[in-house]
């Protein structure tokens, strides 16, 4: 819908806005209300050219869309029914829980096979385990390729599926050697969008997933869901959502904690929700509640740092992985509050068959 400044155009104007429109197919559709006029689009109005041209004529004060901006992820698009799945399992169906280390110490492999185990005893779906480490200092510990092979053997061993984040094309074609469930995409790089272009077309054809943080610097909704069009529109449509949380903090916690936008992203998109509890809150002490308001939210899944003895680990380990008895418990308790969900997602999502409830 094209909003012009004044409450009428000239007839030059309404000329030149109708030429502008019909080079991309739009037909115009004029709104005489008693102090305004207003235009509708008729056709695809989600025409980047199309929109920076009207948007720079000085007599348009704006144009609001109507249609979303993305086209794939939309709840409404053909992909609407599409479902996500782990080791055959729906995502969602059951609240799906990721848990393991932030980061596999190649030196101490042993804790990551016991943390595999635990994370299976505690009821997890998938593992997670970090090979390469987006680290803000260059000195510390950037990860080590010996990693990725305590992961399989994790998976050997536990027959979970795995998880594990992606930074660069390089790392992308060793993980791709290997047989990994989930490529995560980091926050850092869910606004590199060479990368996320990279992802989807190498996974196009193959059952594997992409669990897709939020950048911490994306602000509006429709950012993220672009995000995740740019890797789906490559032809893999096995895509996950996850809010990690946001900068600038809530004071106190390391980022500022957005598991609240899950009906949100639910009610815009068919995709799975699954909340990043560890990073958003950045406290093991935290994390519990963070995982239960996760599942209030209607998320369908969280992906939860866990360490059998985090005084031991490295990277995010020591400070907010929870231990295997916490996570069974958090576990056991999301399951329940997202078993009693089915009523409000029907509100929130009236003409899909609510599988949870
Ligand atoms: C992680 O999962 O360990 C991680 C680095 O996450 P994020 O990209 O959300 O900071
Ligand atoms: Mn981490």
């Amino acid at each position: 819908m094209i909003i012009p400044k004044e409450s009428r155009l000239t007839p030059e104007q309404e000329a030149e806005l109708e030429s502008i429109t019909a080079e991309f197919g739009i037909k115009l559709m004029k709104i005489t209300g008693e102090t305004r006029q207003i235009f509708l689009m008729i056709g695809d109005e989600r025409q980047e050219e199309m929109l920076a041209r009207i948007g720079g004529l000085e007599y348009i004060d704006r144009v609001d869309m109507v249609q979303e901006p993305y086209k794939l992820m939309a709840r409404g698009s053909e992909l609407a029914n599409h479902k996500v799945r782990l080791n055959g399992r729906v995502v969602g169906e059951g609240f799906t829980v990721i848990a393991g280390q932030c980061t596999i110490d190649p030196k101490n492999p042993n804790h990551f096979y016991e943390t595999a185990q635990a994370v299976k005893e505690a009821g997890g779906d998938a593992l997670r385990g970090g090979v390469w480490k987006p680290r803000t200092s260059p000195y510390a510990y950037q990860g080590d390729v010996k990693a990725l092979e305590i992961l399989m053997e994790a998976k050997a061993r536990t027959g979970l599926p795995v998880d594990t984040e992606v930074m660069d094309p390089e790392q992308l074609d060793l993980i791709l050697k290997h047989d990994v469930d989930i490529l995560q995409v980091g926050t850092r790089n869910a606004l590199n969008y060479g990368l996320l272009r990279e992802i989807g077309r190498r996974i196009r054809g193959r059952k594997i997933a992409v669990l897709l943080k939020r950048s911490m610097h994306m602000g509006k909704i429709e950012e993220f869901i672009m995000a995740a069009e740019y890797v789906v529109a490559q032809g893999n449509p096995n895509i996950m959502l996850c809010p990690r949380g946001t900068t600038p903090a809530m004071d106190g916690y390391r980022n500022h904690p957005d598991e609240s936008i899950a009906p949100l992203l639910k009610e815009r998109t068919w995709a799975p929700v699954i909340v990043d509890p560890s990073h958003s809150v950045g406290k093991a002490s935290y994390v519990p509640f963070a995982c239960l308001a996760a599942a209030g939210y209607g998320a369908d899944g969280i992906i939860v740092e866990t360490h059998v003895s985090p005084r031991h680990g490295i990277g995010d380990d020591p400070k907010q992985a929870v231990t295997p008895d916490v996570l069974a418990k958090v576990i056991r308790d999301c399951r329940a509050i997202a078993a009693m969900q089915g009523e409000y997602m029907g509100h929130l999502l009236p003409r899909r068959a609510v599988a949870r409830a």
